[in-house]
């Protein structure tokens, strides 16, 4: 696997950082970081900020944090933990031993908020959500000051110790910042940086009955840990002053610098956690790693490669503005770095079998087949061919149109690599299917050309009946039929699933090379698109793959218009 290469095209933040350089700040130095919620598996949104953060710090020799934000214990679990680090890992990138918690500053972040309270910047409130909810205004309107709000020092101090010791219910009490009841911004309206939670959280269990809010543990665990540059996503713009805010009125060991970019959102996706959770637990999918899913475990087991979805990251670039982008942009990534790696193969999906009637019985040739047209270095291979072969279902008709070239009674077609063939026969069962071809080579052909110089327009793949290798082929669809299933109107993103996202076939005959494919393998098979040999269920003799992406390039023809 290759690494990441360390020069990523500009962006803005590349401009911000820059000029932090040039000014001397930070003594240059750049350090960021990656911030998953452990409450879900990553997606391909996450990827792009992954690619960010790692790509800046190897590209200016600094380095990028890997930081659970894990301040919400009931949603949060020990297995997403794991899985985060395996797709930041499987992307290629490295946070060598800066591995961090947010929960390992737990004290710290409760000796900050005292420290806040001892400057009279912070209050224990005992309204309810809803009240405080309603003492705080509208965008219209400014809000009302709590009723706890000029609670002294003394009062304060010892409640917040309380509500650390247990003594209080969950939600009978918070800690506020005290900041500005009339700001135009929301968010500084006395944000709540603490709550009541009797929760066992997954690393510190039960040791803590209260837990920071997000915009308080994150700007200051961001500062804990050096961070220069913290890089978030567009929605934060309005939290910005609130980070300022708490870093301004603490002693802190550094300001770090938010700077905002916009989401990656593509079509025909959904890309919140909730959802990718709801989909999950009501059985819609497999699994966070069913190959629907465009979480990175669900496309590495779909057959995408690291390096195809650091190309996709770099190519959608870094900007301020949201954008929905077009699904076969990210297709295209894939099947351009599976058309430089994949080995070719043959592989017949739906199966109709051949007789060559003149043939002859029990005889066998070998055909040597290049493992890729464009890269001799990767060998050749044997492909057996008998006198009974299976082709493609769809590769035959019995009436077929004039610009037909594939097989019909009596038309001539190329078998790749191997000879001419001609149809005599369709033979058919009680219910008039096409069951069988009884077809005639010529033997003058061999190798797939003709020494009269005749022309056929047609070639088709195949396998050799009894040398074939009985497979499993799962096709994928989209996994909604809309290009912005989140954002239809009065209705559910469910509503949009397309109910032929998976298609299952179980009687495929693959060529013998591919009875030991090691899973994960991806091939080319001719002619249909990318597969690769699942991860999970794919065993030796009994190989299942999954399509990765098909052939045919939309994003190519996307661009012509
Ligand atoms: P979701 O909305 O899917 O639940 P999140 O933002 O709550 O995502 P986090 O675990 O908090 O998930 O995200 C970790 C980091 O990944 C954050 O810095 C966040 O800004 C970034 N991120 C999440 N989704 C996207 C996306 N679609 N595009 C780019 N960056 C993203
Ligand atoms: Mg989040």
């Amino acid at each position: 696997m290759s690494t990441p290469e360390a020069t990523q095209p500009s962006n803005f933040i590349r401009h911000i950082i820059d000029e932090d350089r040039l000014a001397g700040k930070n003594g240059g130095r750049v350090v960021t970081r990656f911030p998953p919620e452990p409450n879900g598996f990553l997606h391909i949104g996450h990827a792009k900020s992954i690619c960010l953060n790692f790509g800046l710090a190897l590209d200016y020799q600094g380095r990028c944090h890997l930081r659970f934000d894990d301040t919400n214990p009931c949603k949060e679990e020990v297995a997403y933990v794991e899985s985060i680090q395996e797709d930041v890992r499987w992307l290629g990138f490295d946070w060598g031993i800066h591995r961090y918690y947010a929960s390992d500053y737990f004290e710290q972040l409760y000796n900050f908020a005292v420290e806040l309270i001892r400057r009279g910047k912070a209050y224990v409130c005992d309204l309810t959500p809803e009240e405080i909810r309603a003492y705080r205004g509208t965008l219209t309107e400014p809000g009302k000051g709590s009723p706890f709000r000029n609670r002294s020092m003394d009062e304060n101090l010892d409640l917040f110790s309380r509500m650390r010791s247990g003594e209080f219910p969950d939600g009978s009490r918070v800690l506020r910042a005290k900041i500005d009841m009339d700001s135009g911004n929301l968010n500084m309206r006395d944000p709540v940086i603490y709550r009541i939670l009797h929760a066992t959280h997954h690393r510190t269990g039960d040791v803590w009955c209260i837990y920071p809010m997000y915009d308080f543990a994150h700007c200051l665990s961001d500062s804990i840990e050096g961070i220069t540059h913290s890089i978030c996503t567009l929605e934060f713009e309005d939290h910005r002053p609130l980070y300022d805010w708490i870093l301004d009125e603490l002693e802190v060991p550094c300001h770090p610098q938010q700077i905002e970019f916009a989401r990656l959102n593509l079509t025909y996706t959904v890309m919140s956690k909730r959802k990718l959770l709801e989909l999950v637990r009501d059985g819609h999918v497999a699994g966070w790693n069913d190959p629907r899913m465009p979480t990175i475990s669900g496309f590495r087991r779909r057959g995408y490669t690291p390096e195809s979805i650091r190309a996709f990251c770099e190519r959608i670039g870094v900007a301020k503005r949201d954008s929905l982008v077009d699904v076969a942009l990210l297709e295209f990534s894939i099947r351009e770095d599976l058309n430089e790696r994949a080995p070719r193969a043959l592989a017949v999906l739906q199966p109709l079998k051949v007789v060559i009637e003149n043939y002859p019985e029990g005889q066998v040739e070998e055909f040597d087949a290049p493992n890729h047209p464009g890269r001799p270095e990767l060998g050749n291979r044997k492909v057996p061919f008998s006198r009974e072969l299976y082709i493609e279902r769809d590769d035959f008709m019995e009436e077929a149109p004039k610009k037909f070239f594939r097989l019909a009674p009596g038309r001539e077609v190329r078998l790749r690599f191997a000879y001419f063939i001609t149809c005599r026969e369709a033979i058919k069962d009680a219910n008039g299917e096409v069951v069988e071809l009884r077809c005639a080579y010529d033997p003058e052909t061999r190798g797939g050309s003709a020494p009269d110089g005749r022309k056929v327009k047609g070639t088709i793949h195949w396998v050799s009946a009894s040398h074939a290798v009985k497979a499993e082929v799962r096709l994928y669809d989209r996994l909604f039929t809309v290009e912005n299933p989140a954002s239809e109107k009065d209705a559910n993103f469910k509503d949009f699933i397309n109910p032929e996202s998976l298609t299952v076939l179980t009687a495929c005959q693959v060529e013998p090379s591919l009875a030991q494919a090691a899973p994960g393998a991806s091939y080319q098979f001719e002619r249909l698109g990318y597969f690769c040999a699942d991860h999970e269920e794919s065993r030796p003799g009994r190989p299942v793959f999954n399509r990765t992406v098909t052939l045919r390039d939309t994003w190519a023809k996307v661009q012509e218009k």
